[in-house]
């Protein structure tokens, strides 16, 4: 570890290179489906296996989800884009290259602000991706000298968004990194799963003299799995460029591969340069034209993303940490929504959401969508409380027989007898009962011990279950103790 002096004799630079898998029904140039988990090589025809003499056929649905994600990112989308062929050798790549998107990418110039910070996107180009090794040993494969290969991922539409340098710290790169996913996720564009790669991320960094104006030579780390991955293995990155620059070294332009378990990086292969690729213009695909129309079709159908959402639900009347929680977790705020459209006080709807909601969601690992509660559930709940039919409290006691069971709130009420009491002489009758029993409380009361209050309201809401209203009952105890 170096110490904090030492760190801040240096400025870290960062910049990512985000993969984000397309949802389309099918690959990005082959009918096969694109589907995870399905039997190995079941989703490979000739055109994924790369047989001589196949074509490529551009998928539309793949131009549109990158249209998408180029506007929800801020980006321009270029009149002209191309593809272009990058050479390389790779067991899992038969055809020996990769069909990307080189000098015209569908989205240029673009930006998203994360905690008012404004990071840029370089670009962001579509590409497919590559089939996956599986390697013996792994995966409850025996033996350890062979590997097999799985092309069904092969042909994947890819966007690869590219940002600029303009991270400077670990914890910025994980934030631009979680908008980001959380913005394709919203878009509809992508699922964003990092562990199962639907969303991959590799991290470029460097680190050069604070004040210095040139940055310097960056290392490029791949295999992060998570976000918190992330951090650490830029955290671990930063310390060991330091330390070679301190000792007198330099640091290369390599590609490194982080170890979550280790916790380090490690040299995988010296860094190629582009011109090693041999890109040249994809002779079996035409340029690719937009049209405005195009894209304005597109843009119409773009869905609320999290910078709007986190705003609509402030001026609902949400603190910008609550706004911030719930977008933060999209099944739920996609809850949320339908919860509102049926009227239910936002306040309340997002304290069940965000408090013995997500503490069951959490406890019991699951989505609110693998539940048995509904948002018309909820919102009834909500009106039961909002029309003092029940209290909070009740309320806070039946939500998760709500969830578990997928009761409904009135049925729970009718059945266990937790309708609120406000009947005046119900509760004057039992408040009378309470001051007569504790005459030494009283007698303490009066002399002076006036934070009893609390304890005669306590005793009549127990011994009505929490149900008596508890404006009415402290009502009432004031007046008899005066
Ligand atoms: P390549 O494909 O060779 O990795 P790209 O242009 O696709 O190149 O990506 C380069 C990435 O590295 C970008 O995200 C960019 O912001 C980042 N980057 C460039 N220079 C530096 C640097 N000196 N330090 C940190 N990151 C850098
Ligand atoms: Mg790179």
């Amino acid at each position: 570890m170096v110490d904090q002096e030492l760190r801040d004799k240096y400025e870290v630079v960062i910049g990512l290179e985000v993969h984000a898998q397309l949802k389309t029904k099918t690959k990005i140039f082959a009918p096969d489906k694109n589907e995870f988990g399905q039997e190995p090589n079941s989703l490979t025809s000739p055109i994924t296996l790369g047989m001589p003499g196949v074509l490529p056929v551009l998928n539309k649905e793949v131009v549109n989800m990158g249209i998408l994600a180029g506007l929800a990112l801020n980006c321009e989308i270029p009149a002209r884009c191309k593809f272009d062929r990058k050479q390389y050798f790779y067991p899992d790549l038969p055809k020996g290259y990769q069909i990307s998107q080189y000098d015209e990418p569908i989205c240029i110039n673009g930006h998203i602000d994360i905690n008012g910070k404004r990071i840029g996107i370089t670009r962001a180009h579509l590409e497919e991706d590559a089939g996956k090794l599986v390697h013996a040993g792994a995966n409850g494969l025996a033996g350890s000298i062979y590997s097999l290969v799985d092309l069904n991922r092969a042909g994947t539409p890819l966007l690869e968004i590219v940002s600029e340098p303009d991270m400077r710290s670990p914890q910025e790169a994980r934030a631009y990194m979680e908008e980001l996913r959380d913005i394709v996720r919203y878009a509809g564009v992508c699922d964003g799963n990092l562990e199962e790669g639907s969303m991959r991320c590799d991290a470029n960094i460097s680190i050069m003299p604070k004040g210095s104006k040139e940055f310097g030579t960056r290392a490029e780390i791949k295999n992060i799995n998570s976000f918190s991955a992330l951090e650490r293995a830029l955290e671990y990155e930063i310390d060991r460029q330091i330390e070679l620059v301190e000792d007198g070294g330099e640091v290369v332009q390599e590609t490194r591969l982080w170890n979550d378990d280790t916790r380090e990086t490690k040299s995988m292969r010296s860094k190629e340069d582009a011109n090693d690729y041999r890109y040249f213009p994809e002779p079996d695909l035409m340029p690719l034209e937009i049209s405005r129309e195009w894209v304005e079709k597109v843009r119409s159908t773009m869905p609320e993303l999290p910078n709007q959402k986190r705003q609509r639900y402030q001026e609902l009347g949400l603190s910008e940490y609550d706004a911030n929680v719930v977008v933060s977790q999209m099944e739920q705020a996609l809850f949320f929504d339908k919860v509102l459209e049926l009227g239910a006080n936002p306040k309340t709807a997002v304290n069940f959401l965000t408090g013995e909601i997500t503490a069951y969601l959490k406890e019991n690992h699951c989505e609110i969508n693998n539940t048995k509660l509904t948002p018309e559930n909820l919102a009834e709940l909500i009106s039961l409380i909002e029309k003092g039919t029940i209290s909070n409290n009740i309320g806070k006691q039946i939500i998760i027989e709500m969830v578990t069971d997928g009761t409904k709130a009135s049925v729970i009420v009718d059945k266990k007898g937790l309708s609120q009491i406000s009947d005046e002489g119900a509760i004057k009758d039992m408040v009378r009962k309470i001051i007569d029993s504790h005459p030494n409380e009283v007698e303490a009361y009066k002399n002076g011990k006036t934070n009893l209050l609390g304890f005669f309201v306590g005793q009549v809401m127990k011994e009505t279950k929490g149900r008596a209203n508890p404006q009415t009952v402290n009502k009432f105890v004031r007046e008899f103790l005066k």
